[in-house]
């Protein structure tokens, strides 16, 4: 990092320390550039730790960053054999490590709330700290705060929920459960990574008196002996006010609080079921999809898309929780569609609107349906993976993402990842 007389400078900054974030702090930081991590939580991982996930998707097809997290978590028992069940836990000291050991400049409790934009470029974002408002520039800019704050705040266009009526996925809080009884805790899935099968866990809800918001209830058993429960959909709520996540946020805890009185009723050694934590931050599906050079749609989707500047492909299906309770609470694949894998495309990570800005995670370019299916954190992982790559390259050949040759930034990624791009067979 340099320091200008009125701020500090770095080749790269990274808003929002998700898995997209970290993946692209992490990457661009190797591959030689100055980083800043801005991530308003107190933890690196958004909603891997902070929103206490616990299952990661789309990631047996994904070397590199998101194949090292997993082996650092296997190396502590903190991820489970059969499914990417994980230790919240262990995930925030994994990634603290693998951050400083990459020479990131972390900046936590911080939060972009503008940035200052001179003929289409970012010159410096400003950040709410403790101390107060700080700014910070950069030569490349990468908008990893899943609802896109960055992008939205130097003036980038952006899609937002359904075409038809703009509603967007509901909200969920995730809680940590002790207490569930063993046999069930033992339990693989069949087809689902919950352990006690969702239509199962409803019907054993409603028999103890209470209707979960979400109708595809889930327990997830973790590494570490405690349980993951998801029973709460939110909707109609925007990811975009802090009143609305507020409304949603104390909506959710009480929710949660009333499911495990109900659980604790359910008949078969239920009653020592304790919670212990809910997330520090709700759950968000879904927020801004910023205007990229290319946008993914349900199309890409359907016909398993190609392109020559793929950086990732995408295995994982159309996945819309209902963003309305009328629609039925729980999972819909709107269109029946029969997704085959699709290539997410450089285009879709490079700003349309902006000359030194990429995106990474879940505002990428893309439609709404295509959206449900690329946002899982596997695929989030290598959005940063290649944002970071590319960014990096930017401020070492003072270019624009836009200008970038795209074969560079796929060999620059093989390098990174040990292997060819996109990584599974065609
Ligand atoms: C309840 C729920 C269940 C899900 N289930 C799964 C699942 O089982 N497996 C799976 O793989 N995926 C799942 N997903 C999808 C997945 O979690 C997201 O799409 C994924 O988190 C995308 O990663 P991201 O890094 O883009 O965003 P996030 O994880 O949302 O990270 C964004 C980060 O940016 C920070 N930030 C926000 N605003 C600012 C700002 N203005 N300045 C600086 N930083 C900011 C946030 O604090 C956060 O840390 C689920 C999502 C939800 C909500």
């Amino acid at each position: 990092m340099a320091t200008t007389s009125q701020q500090p400078h770095y080749d790269v900054i990274v808003g929002g320390a998700g898995p997209a974030g970290i993946a692209a702090a992490i990457a661009a930081s190797r591959a030689g550039a100055s980083v800043a991590l801005i991530e308003p939580q107190n933890a690196l991982g958004g909603v891997w730790t902070s929103g206490l996930l616990s299952l990661i998707l789309d990631s047996g097809n994904k070397p590199g960053i998101m194949d090292e997290i997993r082996s650092h978590l296997r190396q502590r028992s903190a991820i489970a054999d059969h499914r990417d069940l994980y230790d919240a836990e262990a995930m925030k000291i994994v990634l603290d490590e693998m951050c400083e050991a990459a020479g990131i400049d972390i900046l936590l409790h911080s939060k972009i709330s503008e940035a200052v934009v001179t003929e289409a470029s970012i010159t410096h974002v400003i950040l709410e700290c403790k101390e107060g408002r700080r700014s910070l520039s950069a030569h490349c800019f990468i908008d990893c705060t899943g609802d896109g704050d960055l992008a939205a705040r130097a003036g980038c266009d952006f899609d937002l929920g359904r075409d038809e009526d703009g509603l967007t996925q509901p909200l969920s809080l995730m809680a940590l459960l002790a207490g569930v009884p063993k046999h069930i805790r033992e339990q693989k899935g069949k087809g689902t990574a919950s352990c006690l099968p969702k239509l199962a866990f409803l019907d054993m809800l409603r028999e103890s008196g209470f209707e979960p918001s979400y109708r595809h209830p889930s327990l997830f058993s973790l590494p570490n002996g405690l349980c993951a429960l998801m029973a709460n959909h939110q909707y109609e709520f925007s990811s975009l006010t802090s009143a609305d996540l507020t409304k949603a946020t104390l909506q959710a805890r009480r929710e949660i609080n009333h499911t495990v009185e109900a659980m604790r009723r359910m008949p078969g050694g239920w009653d020592q079921v304790q919670l212990v934590s809910t997330a520090a931050q709700i759950g968000i599906r879904e927020g801004r999809r910023i205007h990229g050079l290319y946008r993914i749609t349900l199309e890409d989707v359907i016909s398993g898309a190609r392109h020559p500047d793929a950086i990732a492909r995408c295995t994982y299906g159309i996945d819309v929780h209902s963003p309305s309770l009328k629609e039925g609470g729980s999972i819909s694949n709107p269109e029946n569609v029969r997704s085959l894998p699709y290539d997410i495309p450089l285009r879709a990570l490079i700003a349309r609107d902006c000359e030194n800005l990429l995106m990474a995670g879940r505002c990428i370019s893309g439609d709404f349906d295509a959206h449900s299916s690329y946002r899982v954190t596997g695929n989030a992982v290598a959005t940063g993976e290649a944002a970071g790559t590319a960014a990096a390259l930017c401020a070492d050949r003072k270019r624009s993402p836009k200008e970038l040759p795209f074969e560079d930034v796929l060999n620059q990624l093989q390098k990174l990842r040990g292997e060819r791009v996109p990584c599974v067979p065609i």
